[in-house]
């Protein structure tokens, strides 16, 4: 059976005055139901991009896509925003960082919910109202009789994100995106939505598709992991797989920077350097001017040619962007040591 989403060969480019931003180019993955795919880059790599397409986000007049986005079968590339609507609210929905731009300041939680629920379902206001009930209580809410007739700024940081969860799962959507859902929130209460993203696709077995800059976040949720760069994935095989012996420099560089419990207080390794400009991407490997490796490659290939997503090995599920010849005994050896 072909997996729920299927994205092939998506490019997305925003027409600007100096010319073409080119958000997204070439990209191709697959969720199945069940899994979790973690897309992760910095800011500007075209992660939020890519999922907002999925969603049919984009103002189309502003925007040129191509290529193919499957949703449950469904083409989403070239269809109208009516047909969009629907899609959404049938088939996908997303949470952000920020519970504010879902849940709205002057209306009482409970309402909210409901009003999701009555957007897609022909029922009175009583059997959305007990449905907004089961959903604040499926998401840990204590004591939802009362919280229902609360306003967002009555509820904790934590708990307004449990609620914009209610909200996103009340229509039972097979795919749920989540961009950086956790990142506004301190330590402890990232932890708790982490579990609750996990308890919540045993028991509903839906798709998630978790946007992050943070791997350390991928490490606790994702089932499989695609590293963006610049607007191509530069990494894509299992979390396993990705994290424990990542083939890319920019993936390094990325675990280099997570924060861990003994390194609390030290200094973070940061890439160096800035993501490039999307309208005018470096020559060669996007990534050049900021890897450490650029010499380890013969020739000029780095600055010239562009890598082409591979497997590194038949049997695993590693793919990686990069002309170096062995890049796992490169990051045995050197990289590894130094991430505590
Ligand atoms: Fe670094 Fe070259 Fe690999 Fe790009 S292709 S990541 S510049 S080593
Ligand atoms: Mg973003």
């Amino acid at each position: 059976q072909e997996p729920f989403l299927v994205v092939d060969d998506l490019r997305v480019e925003f027409p600007t005055a100096d010319g073409p931003v080119q958000a997204v180019q070439g990209l191709s993955y697959q969720l199945p139901m069940g899994r979790t795919l973690a897309i992760v880059g910095e800011s500007g790599s075209g992660k939020s991009v890519s999922s907002m397409a999925v969603m049919g986000l984009h103002d189309m007049r502003r925007t040129r896509m191509s290529g193919s986005i499957k949703l449950g079968g469904q083409e989403i590339v070239g269809m109208s925003s009516q047909g969009m609507r629907k899609v959404r609210g049938d088939q996908a929905s997303m949470i952000f960082q920020d519970p504010q731009s879902s849940l709205h300041p002057y209306f009482k939680i409970g309402w909210q919910i409901s009003e999701a629920y009555r957007a897609h379902h022909k029922v009175s206001k009583k059997v959305a109202r007990n449905r907004a009930l089961e959903m604040l209580d499926r998401v840990g809410i204590p004591n939802p009789q009362r919280r229902i007739d609360q306003y967002p700024y009555e509820f904790s940081g934590g708990m307004r994100q449990r609620a914009m969860i209610a909200m996103a799962l009340v229509n039972d959507p097979k795919l749920l995106i989540a961009d950086e859902p956790t990142t506004a929130l301190d330590v402890t209460v990232q932890a708790q939505i982490l579990d609750l993203l996990n308890d919540l696709q045993k028991e509903f077995g839906s798709a998630i598709m978790l946007i992050t800059h943070d791997l350390g976040v991928v490490a606790e949720v994702a089932d499989d992991v695609l590293v963006m760069y610049a607007g191509r994935a530069v990494e894509y095989g299992t979390a396993q797989e990705v994290l424990a012996s990542p083939s890319h420099p920019y993936t390094w560089g990325l675990l280099e920077s997570i924060p861990s419990v003994s390194t609390e207080h030290e200094m973070l390794r940061p890439i160096r350097g800035n993501p490039p400009s999307l309208v005018n991407l470096p020559s060669g490997c996007s990534f050049h001017p900021r890897c450490p490796y650029v010499d380890r490659v013969s020739g000029d290939q780095c600055r010239t040619e562009l890598p082409e997503l591979v497997r590194r090995d038949q049997l695993g599920t590693d793919a990686s962007r990069c002309h170096l010849a062995d890049p796992r005994a490169i990051f045995t050896a050197e990289v590894e040591p130094g991430l505590a």
